[in-house]
């Protein structure tokens, strides 16, 4: 009999090592890997594009109805087109950061993510990280994770991967836009970052990215066996 594959969901402030993380978990287990914040940077990469404002929640969801959002397998990584366009690395800019966070706090554009990464999650065997993935998107996932580190390590890590990107930026600017990345999902009124309470809480302040995938990978053999027994 095939093995039953289950929805992993991985949530956690920005810089926590979430996308190596689930990237690696997916490896392992042969499953789907998902970037759900990379959807909502698609969203603020094509507000920019039209000059529409971020904070304008109306046209933002209008926009966001009309827009065609992939995510593809790529050698190194997931490609990320917009209406077709490859946007991977344009997504990556500091202002769509900033820009991501802002349409994040539009309701009427949430919805239409999540019933997107629902649909692409519908089957299980997938690994989907982001902020409400275990609190909103997908509640009753297998196997919820929440990644934490401290601020200074998430902006050490943030900073590397920007300058390894080719974007120039300083230490002490990237841990602000850290900061107040954090605050305004965690603050926001809808679907704020939130460690669901049947969450495992990893701090990898201290630990290698291969360290926290041996980590949940086992978790999910464990809750995969769970199910095999009927104890989930
Ligand atoms: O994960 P990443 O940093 O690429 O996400 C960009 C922004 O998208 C986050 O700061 C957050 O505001 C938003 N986001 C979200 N819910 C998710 C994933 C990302 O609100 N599930």
């Amino acid at each position: 009999m095939q093995q039953r594959k289950i929805v992993i969901a991985i949530d956690g402030p920005s810089g926590a090592g979430k996308s190596t993380v689930a990237r690696g978990v997916a490896e392992r287990l042969g499953y789907l890997y998902v970037d759900s914040g990379a959807m909502y940077r698609a969203v603020a990469w094509a507000a920019g594009e039209q000059g529409i404002p971020c904070d304008d929640a109306e046209r933002v969801a209008g926009l966001t109805a009309g827009l065609r959002i992939d995510l593809e397998k790529a050698p190194n990584g997931v490609r990320v087109l917009a209406n077709g366009r490859d946007v991977t690395a344009a997504i990556r800019a500091p202002e769509v950061s900033h820009g991501a966070s802002v349409v994040a706090t539009h309701a009427a554009v949430r919805e239409q993510l999540v019933a997107q990464q629902r649909r692409i999650g519908a089957a299980g065997g997938i690994v989907m990280e982001g902020r409400d993935i275990g609190s909103v998107v997908f509640p009753g996932a297998e196997l919820k994770i929440f990644l934490d580190a401290s601020v200074e390590e998430r902006a050490r890590r943030r900073y590397l991967q920007q300058r390894e990107m080719g974007v120039e930026s300083a230490l002490e600017r990237t841990r602000k836009e850290v900061e107040e990345r954090d605050h305004r999902d965690a603050t926001r009124e809808v679907s704020p970052l939130v460690r669901a309470a049947d969450a495992v809480y990893l701090d990898t302040t201290a630990l290698t990215a291969d360290e926290v995938v041996q980590v949940i990978v086992r978790l999910a053999e464990k809750k995969v066996e769970e199910s095999k027994s009927g104890r989930v």
